[in-house]
């Protein structure tokens, strides 16, 4: 498993490595742009360079661009729904120029709408931003089914890929949190893998390809995104164990979105889950 952490890509993509590396991360994930403007970054060929250059001599070993927020391929508003095929474009390009593993794709919301005219929107948005950009695989991130917010089952998970008409460049990204504010006790080994098996079930095991480990601030069931530190939340660190020692996340990209210093990079929240992995693995047997 690649444990790593979000870091800003501020000064660079570069510089993202640079945060990773102080963090001693085997993967990070950043925004390509801002996460509150609708304005694409273009990286140009010198930051492009000069980010391969830092890679190669770093321990890092995936790269996920997390699409930013304000995306909502589902949406019927005309002006958000052309906003978001070019900003996913752009991520998908910038995912292509660095060699990124994945982009990371909140699906959208339904807002108050039908769900099932939500998720065709936003398959034809999904299917139309991979046709405009040449190979970075895109990863549907299930969700903690706040509102109308799309992928909060596997179900819908599976009917997303679906829409998008099961594009080999598709795959799911799973994160912690989400899965267990949307109802899913991954608190224990028996949990998970019960919940692994749906996901495998309904969307295939080669469609998982991507991680986020965070903590949940809320119960289970709750459909809430509240983030809480690594150990710190209901999942606990015995739930964090489980995750991080799944042997179906082997070689993964993990990623701790929530750190304990996000100011001062450090190494011990990601040195802190591999000793967490290493108590899972244990406790497996
Ligand atoms: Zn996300
Ligand atoms: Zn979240």
């Amino acid at each position: 498993m690649l444990i790593g952490a979000h870091v800003s890509p501020a000064g660079g993509p570069a510089k993202a490595v640079e945060r990773g590396t102080q963090r001693a991360a085997r993967s990070v994930q950043i925004f390509n742009q801002n996460p509150r403007a609708w304005k694409p970054t273009e990286y140009g060929e010198a930051a492009v360079e000069a980010y391969h250059e830092a890679l190669a001599g770093s321990g890092i070993d995936a790269l996920l661009i997390h699409a930013v927020y304000l995306l909502n391929a589902a949406s019927e508003d005309p002006e958000i729904r052309a906003k978001t095929l070019t900003s996913l474009i752009a991520s998908l390009r910038a995912g292509d120029l660095l060699g990124a593993q994945a982009v990371v794709l909140h699906p959208g919301s339904a807002l108050k709408g039908d769900v099932g005219a939500a998720i065709a929107r936003a398959g034809e948005v999904i299917t139309e931003a991979l046709a405009e950009s040449d190979a970075c695989p895109l990863h549907l991130e299930n969700t903690a089914g706040s509102g109308g917010t799309l992928g909060r089952s596997f179900d819908e998970l599976a009917a997303l890929l679906e829409a998008a008409g099961g594009h080999e460049r598709l795959g799911v990204c799973l994160d912690s949190c989400h899965l267990y504010a949307s109802g899913f006790d991954i608190r224990t080994a028996e949990g998970l893998t019960a919940t692994l098996d749906e996901h495998d079930r309904m969307c295939g095991a080669e469609r998982l390809g991507s991680l986020h480990l965070n903590d949940s601030k809320v119960a289970l069931g709750s459909n809430v995104d509240r983030h809480a530190l690594v150990g710190k939340g209901e999942l606990g660190e015995d739930g964090c164990a489980v995750f991080l020692s799944e042997p179906r996340f082997d070689g993964l990209p993990c990623v701790l979105e929530t750190l304990s210093d996000p100011k001062n990079p450090g190494p011990e929240d990601v040195r802190a889950c591999e000793a967490l992995r290493e108590r899972g693995l244990a406790a497996r047997g």
